[in-house]
């Protein structure tokens, strides 16, 4: 920890080795059961943080009720000058803050420094923004009438996230959830609480300065019975919950019962359809990294590779040369590729995962297996691993949160592959490799790819904020970032005003006195 600078990062960010896991932006306090936060890069204990009890989470519902009323008032550009600033802080903070996620999470430090820089752009992008909340005007069908929209924020949002983006979901959405004038309760994953600390202490710096309500960003820490404290919660009119589908169903079902919104952002089985007519570099790239990327544990990494028979064998060996150079270890190490798991349990699954193909008839190509030794003392790095499978096997139509690709063939046209990578519940993100317009535009066309996301060209791991990102079917339906994402986190009301001295009814109704 020492040597790559977490010592120094975590005192920069006001990580402590205990810390309060309940904040309401100006007040710290915490009553609960401890959390020990332990690196996958090296299996230290990183810092403690106290998780929030049934008490505290009321205080912060106080502070954030309370807070929205004066919030909701501030023009919104105004409010975009807290996030210009928020977007600063961020810019100073990039590299210690970078280095934390790279340590609690795993992922290289690169991708660290990557995910606080879409917390930065996200910032940008919800500062113009907040001059661009539009609603339309409509032409009235009665005279001397005018109609219009417009949008008001909705109140406090709970925001529920993964552990595999433990800062930028929480940007997504909190840059524009303030922009819209929206207050936020955040709950981190109890893998990774202390990025949630470090978030809070940033935006808390922000706020003060500008002497703004305490309540505005909150934090809450826990499992999921913190979070369910947010999904029973009746004033909590929207929770933005990221996570596993498992997760999702049950969130979606306890917010609908209160007839609350939730907006999912959940697991995918993502897939790239390489045809003839693929540039094969291109295709071993962005396959590769896809798949090994963040050590597999991304939602848009590449699971499944579908591939032409025409060149299955080209592509195969390039993919399985490629793999031969990977380099596995310490993820603050810039000379390393693919980085540890989260923890044993994400170790379990991935043994169990090629446990389970070998089983259903899969033929590995490239063995995986647990590294132990020096370097490898968390337990938790992992070789990646290929199997050539079937697109129907159990464990090819679920999501293993680990580095752990199929090799899938298809003969004939693009119809058959598109088939196999529609073919699975899931629904975020899809690609196809290929230089035939024809080919390109049948996957992009209604009767090509289901994703939400559907790339040609380029992989499926990764996406840039100014689109709308989310996925389909079991990846829950929401959209978070960029494009119109935004009205999410509004109510729209429909006005009309009658500058005249009658009162004419709609559709022409006679109602005389
Ligand atoms: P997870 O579902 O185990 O946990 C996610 C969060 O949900 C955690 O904060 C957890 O405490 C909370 N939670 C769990 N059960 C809950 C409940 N009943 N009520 C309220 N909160 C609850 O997921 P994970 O292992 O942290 O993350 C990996 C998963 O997230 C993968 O499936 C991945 O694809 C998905 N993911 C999706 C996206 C996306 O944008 N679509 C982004 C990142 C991760």
């Amino acid at each position: 920890a020492q040597e790559f600078g977490i010592v120094e990062a975590l005192k920069q960010l006001g990580v402590k080795d205990v810390n309060e896991g309940t904040s309401t932006g100006q007040e710290n306090f915490s009553n609960g059961e401890v959390i020990e936060s332990y690196s996958p890069v090296d299996g230290q204990l990183i810092g403690k943080v106290k998780s929030t009890t049934k008490e505290d989470y009321e205080k912060v519902m106080s502070a954030a009720t309370a807070a929205f009323k004066d919030f909701r008032t501030m023009p919104a550009p105004l409010r975009g000058e807290i996030v210009r600033q928020f977007g600063e802080k961020l810019r100073e903070k990039k590299e210690a803050l970078g280095k934390l996620v790279s340590y609690e999470m795993g992922k290289s430090y690169q991708e660290g420094l990557g995910e606080v820089q879409e917390m930065i752009d996200i910032c940008d992008f919800a500062v113009g923004l907040s001059r661009q909340l539009h609603g339309l005007t409509m032409h009235s069908e009665r005279p001397g009438h005018r109609m219009y929209e417009q949008y008001h924020p909705l109140g406090v949002v709970g925001i529920i996230s993964a552990f595999n983006f433990p800062v930028a979901v929480w940007a997504w959405n909190t840059a524009l959830a303030w922009i819209c004038g929206d207050v936020c309760v955040w709950k981190p994953s109890e893998k990774t609480p202390l990025c949630g600390v470090a978030c809070q202490n940033i935006i808390a710096e922000v706020l003060k300065a500008n002497d703004l309500p305490e309540g505005i960003s909150c934090l809450i820490n826990g499992d999921y019975k913190v979070g369910e404290m947010m999904t029973t919660d009746r004033r909590i009119p929207l929770v933005s919950a990221t996570g596993s589908t498992r997760m999702g169903k049950i969130v979606a079902a306890t917010v609908g019962e209160r007839l609350g919104k939730s907006l999912l952002e959940l697991g995918g089985n993502n897939a790239i359809i390489v045809t003839p007519d693929a540039d094969v570099k291109m295709t071993v790239i962005g396959g590769v990294f896809g798949a090994v990327g963040t050590a597999g544990q991304r939602c848009t990494s590449t699971r499944r590779i579908i591939i032409h028979e025409s060149i299955y064998d080209k592509v195969k060996n390039a993919i399985v040369d490629a793999y031969g150079q990977l380099r596995i270890g310490n993820p603050l190490d810039e000379n390393n590729h693919v980085g540890p798991l989260i923890d044993k349990d994400a170790v379990a699954n991935y043994n169990k995962a090629l446990e389970r193909v070998v089983a259903e008839g899969g033929k590995i190509i490239v063995e995986g297996g647990v590294l132990s030794g020096e370097g490898y003392e968390s337990g938790c790095y992992v070789k990646p691993a290929i199997a050539e499978a079937s697109n129907e096997f159990e464990i090819v139509q679920h999501e293993t949160f680990a580095p752990v690709l199929y090799l899938l063939k298809y003969s004939g046209d693009v119809e058959n592959a598109l088939e196999l990578q529609n073919g699975v519940a899931q629904g975020l993100s899809s690609a196809i490799m290929t230089n035939n317009l024809r080919e390109a535009e049948r996957f992009l066309s209604v009767a090509g790819s289901d994703c939400g996301i559907a790339n040609v060209n380029i992989g499926t791991s990764g996406a840039e904020i100014g689109g709308a990102f989310g996925g389909e079917k079991d990846t829950g339906g929401g959209r978070e970032s960029g494009s119109d994402a935004w009205k999410v986190y509004m109510r729209r009301q429909t006005n009309t005003i009658n500058y005249t001295t009658e009162l004419p009814l709609a559709q022409g109704i006679k109602f005389d006195l």
